[in-house]
């Protein structure tokens, strides 16, 4: 389930016909304007031919991405109060498209300090999630830039432990993201995967966004560049698509890119994953 970020401008159809032309198997998309908030009036009979098409090319779940916008436990009551709105009404929608991953950045304490902006963060979850719906949110791994809540394991792990709605949560790990708040996935991505498990547990673990970095590990700084041109390089990748642990989760490219450059990439993961992985010379002779 290898995809990229798409535009959701033209509708849930068109994305599925994109997603077709450049082979990818899942995509994201901004469920409302990434920096304001609007969201347009659902579309019904485009929700229904695209869940015809995506039954009939086989795409797998999908990562939505809320609005960059949204900010559960900003210092102001009223962006508070936005998240509130746009996270309920992004879920109400997405009951049209089930089965699928709702990821959102958990926040930004703006001075509240950590602890608070914890319990705001798990406060919202446990207001909006509802015990029948059928999207999970996931919490995605920060940068740690800022106040930015998310960019250690063990923040991420606190809000979820505060869920009361344990099989309605997961995370999406970023590797651009986890490498500049200091995890080693370049060289220690085995050390990396143990320390969530036992922060986090790796059964949370739904999804990957897959972004080469700008910085080296540990800059807080957030600035993605195109698979393999990066800190992180191909090898990275590599060992990310032939992980056990990984390669069956959906793995969304937000590398900045055109269409083309996204079908290049996708391209080059399926045929890194397709290699056969160099194995040790005792396991060679089956
Ligand atoms: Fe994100
Ligand atoms: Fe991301
Ligand atoms: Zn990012």
């Amino acid at each position: 389930m290898i995809g990229c970020h798409l535009s959701a401008a033209a509708g849930y159809l068109h994305m599925a016909e994109e997603a077709k032309a450049i082979d990818a198997g899942t995509f994201a998309f901004f469920t409302r304007n990434p920096r304001g908030g609007r969201s347009r009036k659902l579309d019904t009979e485009d929700v229904h031919r695209f869940l015809q098409a995506a039954a009939e090319q086989h795409l797998g779940t999908l990562v939505a991405h809320a609005p960059y916008t949204m900010n559960p436990c900003s210092a102001k009551e009223k962006v508070r109060e936005f998240a509130h709105v746009a996270m309920e009404d992004d879920l109400a929608r997405l009951e049209h498209l089930p089965g699928n991953y709702y990821n959102f950045h958990p926040g930004s304490h703006t001075g509240l300090g950590c602890e608070k902006g914890i319990e705001l963060i798990a406060e919202l979850l446990n207001e909006v999630i509802r015990p029948g719906q059928h999207t999970v949110i996931l919490l995605e791994t920060m940068a740690g830039k800022g106040t930015e809540i998310g960019g250690s394991f063990e923040e991420l792990a606190e809000i979820i432990r505060r869920v009361q709605q344990q099989d309605k949560i997961g995370v999406c790990l970023d590797t651009c993201h986890v490498s500049d708040a200091g995890y080693d996935i370049v060289h220690d991505l085995d050390g990396v995967l143990e320390t969530f498990d036992r922060v986090i547990g790796l059964q949370y673990l739904k999804a990957l966004h897959l972004n080469d970095s700008k910085n080296p590990p540990g800059a807080r700084k957030d600035r993605h560049e195109k698979i393999g041109e990066g800190t992180l390089g191909l090898s990275t990748f590599r060992h990310i698509v032939h992980h056990p642990a990984l390669r069956a989760l959906p793995m969304i490219l937000e590398t900045p890119n055109d269409l083309a450059g996204y079908a290049k990439e996708i391209a080059l993961l399926r045929q890194m994953a397709a290699e056969t992985q160099e194995i040790g010379p005792a396991e060679k002779s089956d």
